[in-house]
């Protein structure tokens, strides 16, 4: 069979591990290119972005090309502390030089606090320009671990995205 499918999809999954920004190590957190006010924060060289790593990885994963951690290796000094936007920006730019654009994307962000509910438009916002969509085509859930597990124990943050793509 040739691929002449006009729709791919993908899926794209991350965890950081959260620690006290007081102990030194964590950096703020930031999801979906927004700044949360949190005590805690990620463990990550690049700035952490939950949200923006698994859609990034969506998208690759609908390509089937590498996936973020191979294409921008926490190694690579480059990416020390790196705007995660860069990531999926690069990952928008392979689909396009493969034919294929954005459909849609839905995302889950599974932190027991704070709230995304406040700023959740500003990250839908925040995907849509980056993934060139209108905002009704981006939807981001936000949920908690129900206080169990590492994610219900604040420990770390969780994101699945699920993305389409068209043909250009
Ligand atoms: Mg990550």
């Amino acid at each position: 069979m040739t691929s002449v499918a006009p729709f791919r999809i993908g899926h794209g999954y991350d965890l950081h591990r959260l620690e006290p920004i007081s102990a030194g190590r964590a950096r703020p957190l930031i999801v979906g290119g927004i700044r949360l006010p949190h005590d805690h924060g990620p463990i990550s060289h690049s700035d952490g972005d939950a949200l923006y790593h698994a859609t990034t990885d969506a998208i690759l994963g609908a390509l089937a090309q590498p996936d973020i951690g191979q294409l921008f290796p926490d190694t690579d000094p480059r990416h020390e502390s790196q705007d995660s936007a860069a990531f999926l920006a690069e990952a928008v730019s392979r689909a396009r030089a493969a034919g294929w654009l954005v459909i849609n994307l839905d995302a889950t962000v599974i932190l027991e606090r704070p709230k995304l509910a406040p700023v959740k438009e500003q990250m839908r916002a925040n995907l849509a320009r980056l993934l060139d969509v209108p905002t009704d085509r981006v939807n981001v859930k936000g949920k908690t671990h129900e206080r169990v597990d590492a994610v219900g124990e604040g420990r770390a943050i969780e994101v699945h995205a699920v993305i389409l793509l068209g043909r250009a």
